[in-house]
C-alpha cells in the first residue's frame, strides 16, 4: 500500500527529529499534502498511528493539511489553484477533474502549467523532552 510506505518514512524523519531534540514524546505532527499525490490523508494518518504504536509517538496527533496545487502560466502569472471556485464547479463529476478544468490562468484564460501541488512535507512536530526548565 502507498500510504504504508509513505506512513513509514514519515514516521522515520518524525522520529530521528525528535530525537535528535532529545524528545520523550511526541505531542503533534502536521503534514502538508499537495492535492495531487493521490494519497488517502485518512489512510496515512491510520497507517502512521500503526506504526508509531509502541514508540514516543503513539499518542501524537497526526494532522494532515491539504494544500492547493501552484499554477504557472507563460504570461508571467503564478499563483495556486483557486479552491472557491473548484467547490463552486459542482456539476464536475469528482474533484481531480474539477482540477483539471481549473487548471486555467486567471489572468489569460490560457492552460497554465502545475508547479506544484504533489509535495508531501512535514511542517512541524511538537515534542516534549524530559529534562525541562
Ligand atoms: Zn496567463
Amino acid at each position: 500500500m502507498h500510504e504504508l510506505s509513505l506512513a513509514c518514512e514519515i514516521f522515520e524523519q518524525v522520529i530521528a527529529t525528535a530525537t535528535a531534540h532529545g524528545a520523550s514524546e511526541v505531542k503533534h505532527v502536521t503534514l502538508q499534502m499537495g492535492r495531487l499525490t493521490h494519497t488517502n490523508p485518512e489512510q496515512l494518518s491510520f497507517c502512521f498511528k500503526a506504526i508509531a504504536d509502541d514508540s514516543i509517538a503513539k499518542d501524537a496527533d497526526f494532522v494532515v493539511e491539504m494544500m492547493p496545487p501552484s499554477l504557472e502560466c507563460e504570461c508571467g502569472y503564478t499563483g495556486t489553484v483557486d479552491e472557491k471556485q473548484i467547490r463552486e464547479s459542482s456539476e464536475l463529476k469528482s474533484e481531480l477533474l474539477a482540477y483539471v478544468a481549473a487548471m486555467k490562468c486567471p489572468i489569460c484564460g490560457e492552460q497554465a502549467r502545475i508547479t506544484g501541488g504533489r509535495e508531501l512535507i512535514i511542517k512541524s512536530i511538537e515534542i516534549e523532552t524530559e529534562n525541562e526548565n
